[in-house]
Parts: C-alpha cells; structure tokens; sequence
C-alpha cells in the first residue's frame, strides 16, 4: 500500500470511485482511495439505478447531462459495460400547475442543452401501452408529460466497475478493507489518514466520499457534514404477465414512468417492475453515524407506508396487479436539507473536499466527480457550483435542524417545485430580534440560510399565507403596495441576516486590494461595491467594502454566504498576522431605512446632519440614531431609493425598530418584504449574488466594468480579466421589458432567443417591476443582441414572449433619487 500520494478519496461507491476516475483524467495520476470493506457496499449496490435529469437546478442539470453523455461513453473507453438502458423517461402530469412546473423546468433544460419533448396523453399511450389515461376521482386524467429520451437505468455496481478500470489503469490505487479511522494535519501541512489497518496514508488532499457515513467522517476532522440518511424503499415485483406478452409483440423496454403526483417512479426490471416511492413518514436514520452492525444490510420493508402509492400505480398500470412481490428493498439514502449534495471545499480545513450528500448518487457520480477533479486540480470548478457548495449550509444545522428538514426533503420529492414555496419543517429557527413585531404586522415568512425573512406583509384583514405558483398569485397585489410605499414614501426591510466581517490591522487595506478587483476605499467613510474574483475572472463574491476607521474595514456580503465568505476571507488571510477577521454577522442588525422620505424620518432619530452635502450617496458614518450607539449608516440600498442602511449593535434592535415606527408616522412608514425587493431591485437592474453575479460571468459580462480597476495592481482574477479583454467579451449583461405577459413572469433560468429563433441566452433573474408597471427579465445575451431597442423573445412556461433591450436600470437611470 503506497504511504503518500496526491489525493486520497476515502469512500468506494460511485461518487468516490468516480471522482477518483477523474482525477487520473485531469492527469492526476498519483491517487488513491480507500474503502472500508467493498467497493459498492453503501447505498451504491442496493440503488434502483435510474439517471432522471429532470432537475430544477442550474447547476445540478448539468452534473446528471455530464454523467448520462459519460455513462454512454465509458464502456468503449473501458471495456467494461454498465448495462445502460437508454429507455428514455416520462413524467406524467393531471394538473395544469404540474404542467407548468414541467414547462418551467424546459427552460432550464433548453439553457443547459438537455433534449426533452412535452408530449400529449395520446403520445403516452403510444409510448407506454400499458398504461390507463384515467379520468376518474381516484386516477386522474393524464393532462400531458415530460419526455426525456435520452436516459433511463443503469447497473449501479457495473458503473462503478467502470469507473474503477478506467482509474486503475490510468495508475490509480484502490485498497478495500483499509477502513480510515483518524485524520489529521501533519507539520508540513499535509494530511495523515490513519487506517484501522494500521497504516497510514499520508496525503496532499483528503476528499470524503462516504456517503450514510459522512456524519462519522465529518467528525474525523470536526465537521459537521448537514448529511443524515433517510429510509428509501422500492418493490422488486415477479415476472409480469402483460408485461412478456407486449415484449413478445415486439414491444421496446418502457420508459422510466414517474406518476409525480402520485409520488412514485415505475420501471421495468426482467419481466417484471420495480416500484419505488417517495413516502410521507420515511424516517431520517443514523443521525449520530452508521453503527458497526450494519455494514450491507438493509432494513425490513415498511408496508404501511407503500400501500397508498401502490395503489395508485396498480389503478394507472393495471399490469401490476398481476403479479407478486418479490422483494423489497428498503436501505439508507443520503440527504441534505435542500436535498442537493454537499459537492466542493470543506469549511474551516485547507484541502479537505465532500462529494456527499448523495441522493441521485447513481445520476450524479459522473458530474460531481468530474467537477470535483476540476476544482481540485484547477482550484476552481468548471461550471457555477453555488448551489452544491457545502458552505451553502451554516452552523445552523444542528442534528434535529438537519433530520427534520432531510425528512421533509423525502417527502417532497415529487410536489412541485413552486418558484415561491417556502417549506415549514424545522422553524422559526433563526429570527431577527423584532420577529415578533414584523409578525404583528402581518409578515408572511420564508426561510434562507436558517433565518426567518419576512417575504410580504398581509394587510388587516387579509390572510397571511401564500399561494404558491409559476404565475402571479395572492400576495402580487400587497407586494405591488410595499414596492409603492418604497418608491412613493418611506419603507423599512429588516436585512439583519446580511453576512458582516469586520477587518481590521496594518495589512487589512492592501490584503483586500489583492481581494477584490475594485478599488477599496481608502477614505473613512467612503464605500466601494467589490467582487472578490476566481482566478478564471468569475465573480466569487460580492462585498459591500466601507472603511470605518483608519486600518478598520466593514465588509458586508449576502446574508446566505455567510460561511461561503467566511470560510474564503479566513482561508486567504495573511500569514504574518498583519490582518484580524471578525465573522460579525449576529453581533449587528440591519434595518434598510429608503424611500423620498427616509430623511426626514431618520433626521428625527440623530444630530448628524443628514443633507447632501453633509452626508452624499455612497459614503457611510457612524451615527446615534435615538438611544442607539455606534450605528453604522450607510447611505447605499438594493431597491434604487435615498435611504440608509443602518447597521446597528443588535441590543438596539427593539428599541430603534419602534423608534423608526414612531417617527415615521406621519409619513406613512411601512415595511417592506423580499419579494417587493426583488421587484424594486429588478427596475434598477441591480444584479443579485448567487442568480445573476455567479462564478460562471466575470464583471466585464456582468457589465459591472465600473467596478473593475485593473490598473491598481494585482489582484486575483487579473490576467484573466485582461485575457478576457483581449479575446473580446462574450457575454454581457442585459436588462428586457417583457411584452404580452398575461400572468406568468419571466422569474430568471428562462432562455433567451433572437429573432431567427435561435438561442442567445438566458434570463437569471425576472419580477414584475410594480412601479414601472412592465415586466421584467435581466440575464445575459451575446454581445451582439446588447443594444436598447434590440428585439429578442424569452420563453416563459412554455410560451415566447416578445421582449426588447432596455436601457440599464430602467427605473430612475440617471440616479437621481439616489443622489437628492
Ligand atoms: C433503495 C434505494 C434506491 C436508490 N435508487 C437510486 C436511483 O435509482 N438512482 C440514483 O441516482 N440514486 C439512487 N439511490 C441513491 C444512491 O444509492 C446513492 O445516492 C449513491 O449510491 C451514493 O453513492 P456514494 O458513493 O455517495 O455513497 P455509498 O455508495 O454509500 O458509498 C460510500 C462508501 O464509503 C465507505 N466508507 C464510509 N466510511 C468510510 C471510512 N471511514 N473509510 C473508508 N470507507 C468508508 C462505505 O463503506 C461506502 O462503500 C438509491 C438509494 C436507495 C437507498
């Protein structure tokens, strides 16, 4: 067994073997992964093997494209097959709202090149012959279908021997039974893993791939991985009468069948089916680790639970009534509490990297290891991974937080995935300190981030729920009302969840100017909107820079990158201690204070003068504001109004919230929700950190150049940024009006088409903008399509919809609200 190498990926099923594979594929040949006992002994042998790429998500429709356009590859390359049957994969809708989740999934679709047809009932009988239409109370009309040709089932333990061959013979090692018990740092900065065999493997890199174990790696190295199993089930039926006969006929294999609303998946498997449901009740398993007994077991069927889904399969494939059970498979599956996986740098640890939380771990292995490679070669991966990163999740995520949410997660595998569905297991957790004054006030919540944000505010008399949906719904009136209260008078939006650092030291001004590709203020009280850049130019990070005092910077980042800037700013820190970071964020509340009569209200709070001149846009001071001390008010917002941020010492909650109240009143002071941020912030083409500034576009195809200074000296992301000038920017960013929008507005991930019909881009972020009274779309086209005026068309829910290149910022262009 060798003693050292490159990377050591501990876990053998198809996530760890495949990231293994593509380590040697990126050249990284000296590698290496250990298993406790056999490859394919977690959740891989046990899996039902299906590859949907039907995924909500951006990022993770491109994982499973990459791992199904693999799979079809990797038995020429290795000479070993994966019993890949391409059947193809149908998704039947009996709602119009699953229709339009359908529809709004085929944009994603169509932006990341993944070929599916929506398809009529009469087109699945044709495909799935087998099947009822239905049309009764107890098996609903079919009403159309997702078709996806292109993917199907594959044997899980044969991929993994795939992958296998292909990295042994690229020079990767594979011990079995070398189960890693210790880890940890040896002098030189590298990593020792400690085997029960009682050898140690000494490496540069440790991945953990351990799928239901990640609770009891994570701990090796003081991580709490937010990863605990869930029970999963599916029936392995007999030989099928029907079935044989239809084969027999001629009859191709079936497509996967998922009944969505009936919350279940059916495929065939030799002459028989396996049925696997997604059931309420399922519950988490092993939260404090996998015990010693288990190894391959699985745990006994629960009838109870499948009864109601087998019921409906029979009555929409009648087949299944003829034939027995067989068996039933009931074993762990990873989840996390988004039920996306934990895919990139682990927090708090140099060159510790997860490939966990797996619960499409077969459709996923191919493109979470090829990304995983990348980042780990490269230092960066290839693709935007925001929505897989492991620091997505905080400290928040403590053992209940996380069973409770990954058993809802299960459960909710097949509603549908309303744009404003807010889940309600597990909280209130985190709460601003006046969330009991804004539920007074009829606040509506959502959660991000573990915090409670109040999405609208129901009037008196109006109920304080939403319903959810692709197209404008209940609250899109109260919201209109907040976004007019904003613009017309004075509004108040509780943002405490924003993410504050404070730096601080004789190296804090230079270290962040090496940070960001903008200028850092280097006056007391100036600020500077910076982006902290990969090395390829994509935009990390974005920062809110003020300089408070001289060597103390306030550095302020979206409220859900809290531990993804944290973890990034403390990892880049100096070594020689010329810089102190400070992850502030629940020691300061923030309260945005906006609208045309913000100062007057806030003058009535403080003795600093408040006028132009005293106090212009964009520049910041440390204020009293009633009783409160040391309030940091920064004359800057996200919604496009003159206003303050007031960033105060979270004591003074209470006390400046009723204050705020208080003197507002003459002037109609209201609060504010996220949503009619999101419609105010759309009319000032305000681009969002995580939708429409990601890893995946450099500030010169954000159209963000004034926010680029590359002649101040180094910084990272420089030279690419240079590089990109010289090859010519291919992208750049883009604010539409939307014509002929009924009911449905664009709400970002809608392609983009030129007159011609062909595809120039896609939207990242859409809203109706309340105040301009237009819907709007922003994202990003080819250069060529960027002039106001140019005509383009968006496809939303399935239909295209004129829309033309306005100029930016739509609303108030000159800025002249910001300025007065
Ligand atoms: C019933 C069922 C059906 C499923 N069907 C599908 C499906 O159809 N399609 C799909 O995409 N997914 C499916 N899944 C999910 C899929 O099985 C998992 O997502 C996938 O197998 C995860 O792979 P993995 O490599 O992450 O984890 P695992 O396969 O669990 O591998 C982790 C490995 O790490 C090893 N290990 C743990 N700790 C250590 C240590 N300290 N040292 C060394 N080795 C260690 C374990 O022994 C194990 O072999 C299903 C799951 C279940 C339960």
């Amino acid at each position: 067994m060798k003693t050292h190498v490159r990377v050591l990926v501990i876990g053998g099923g198809a996530v760890g073997v495949s990231t293994l594979y593509h380590l040697t594929r990126k050249g990284w040949t000296d590698v290496a992964l250990i298993e406790r006992t056999e490859l394919t002994a977690g959740s891989t042998w046990h899996a039902a093997g299906l590859l949907p790429l039907f995924n909500m998500s951006y990022t993770v429709g491109q994982l499973h494209k990459y791992s199904v356009d693999l799979y079809k590859r990797l038995p020429a390359e290795t000479g070993q097959d994966v019993s890949f049957h391409v059947t193809g994969n149908l998704r039947l809708a009996t709602c119009r709202e699953r229709m339009d989740e359908y529809y709004k999934y085929c944009g994603t679709a169509n932006t990341i090149g993944v070929p599916f047809e929506v398809i009529t009932p009469q087109r699945v009988k044709e495909l799935w012959p087998l099947l009822e239409l239905g049309g009764n109370a107890d098996t609903p009309a079919i009403v159309g279908a997702l078709y996806h040709p292109d993917d199907g089932h594959i044997a899980p333990a044969d991929l993994t021997m795939a992958l296998r061959k292909g990295a042994r013979g690229a020079g990767a090692e594979i011990y079995e039974h070398t189960e890693a018990v210790g880890i940890e740092r040896t002098a030189s900065g590298e990593w020792r893993v400690r085997t029960a065999k009682g050898s140690d493997i000494v490496t540069e890199h440790v991945v953990l791939a351990t799928g239901n174990y990640a609770r009891q790696t994570g701990r090796l190295l003081g991580l709490n991985v937010p990863a605990i199993p869930v029970e999963h089930q599916y029936i392995v039926y007999d030989e099928s009468p029907e079935l044989k006969a239809y084969r027999q006929r001629g009859g191709r294999e079936l497509a996967v069948l998922r009944e969505s609303d009936k919350s279940y998946y059916l495929r065939e498997e030799r002459m028989g089916w396996i049925l696997g449901p997604y059931e309420k009740g399922a519950p988490a398993r092993f939260a404090d680790g996998v015990p010693e007994w288990f190894g391959r077991s699985l745990f006994p069927g629960d009838l109870d639970r499948l009864v109601p889904h087998v019921e409906a399969a029979t009555r929409r494939v009648p087949a299944l009534e003829h034939c027995g059970i067989k068996d039933i498979v009931n074993g762990p599956i990873s989840y996390t509490p988004d039920g996306s996986p934990l895919i990139g740098p682990a927090w708090g640890v140099r060159n510790v990297w997860l490939n966990e939380g797996h619960s499409f771990g077969i459709t996923a292995a191919g493109g979470a290891g090829w990304q995983l490679a990348e980042w780990i070669v490269e230092g960066e991966p290839g693709i935007d991974m925001l929505a897989v990163d492991p620091r997505r999740f905080g400290p928040y995520t403590s053992k209940r937080y996380v069973v409770k949410k990954n058993e809802e997660t299960y459960r909710n595998v097949f509603i549908i995935h309303f744009p404003d569905e807010e889940r309600p297991d597990a909280r209130p957790a985190k709460t601003s300190p006046v969330y009991d004054k804004l539920s007074a006030r009829g606040a509506v919540w959502g959660q991000r981030y573990g915090w409670e944000r109040a999405n609208w505010f129901a009037p008196p008399g109006v109920a304080r729920r939403d319903e959810w949906s692709f197209r404008r719904t209940n609250y899109f009136e109260h919201v209109g009302n907040e976004a007019r209260l904003m613009r017309e008078r004075v509004g108040v939006i509780d943002l405490t969840p924003f993410t504050k650092h404070e730096v601080t030291g004789p190296g804090a001004e230079s270290w962040l100017d090496r940070l960001v590709a903008n200028k850092v203020p280097a006056k007391i009280g100036r600020m500077a909107l910076s982006h902290a850049l990969t090395p390829r130019g994509g935009i990390r990070s974005e920062f809110t820079i003020t300089k408070i005092a001289e060597q103390h910077f306030y550095v302020v980042s979206a409220g859900a990158a809290e531990r993804y800037d944290s973890d990034y700013l403390s990892k880049s820190l100096p070594a020689d201690g010329s810089v102190a970071l400070r992850n502030i964020t629940n020691t300061r509340g923030c309260f945005v204070l906006a609208g045309p009569k913000s100062r007057e209200v806030l003058a009535q709070l403080t003795d600093t003068p408040l006028d132009n001149s005293a106090f212009p846009w964009l520049t910041a001071q440390v204020i009293e504001a009633g009783l409160a001390v040391d309030v940091y008010a920064l004359r800057v917002n996200f919604v496009g109004a003159l206003g303050w941020e007031l960033h105060f010492p979270i004591e003074y909650a209470h006390h400046l919230f009723d204050a705020l109240f208080e003197a507002g009143a003459p002037h109609g002071v209201g609060m504010v929700g996220m949503r009619a941020m999101e419609s105010l912030r759309l009319e000032k083409s305000y681009r969002m950190w995580g939708s429409d500034i990601t890893p995946d576009y450099t500030p010169f195809e954000a159209s963000l150049d004034r926010f680029v200074r590359l002649k101040k000296g180094p910084f990272i992301g420089h030279e690419a940024l240079e590089r990109q000038l010289t090859a010519g920017v291919p992208n750049r960013f883009v604010t539409l009006e939307v014509h002929e929008v009924t009911d449905a507005d664009p709400l970002g991930n809608e392609p983009l088409f030129d007159k011609g019909g062909r595809m120039i881009g896609r939207a990242t972020s859409g809203y109706y903008g309340h105040c301009l009274q237009k819907s709007l779309a922003i994202g990003y086209v080819h250069t060529e399509f960027v002039t106001p005026g140019t005509e383009l068309s968006i496809e939303i829910l399935g239909e295209r919809k004129p829309a033309t290149v306005l100029p930016e910022s739509p609303y108030d262009p000159e800025n002249l609200q910001l300025r007065t």
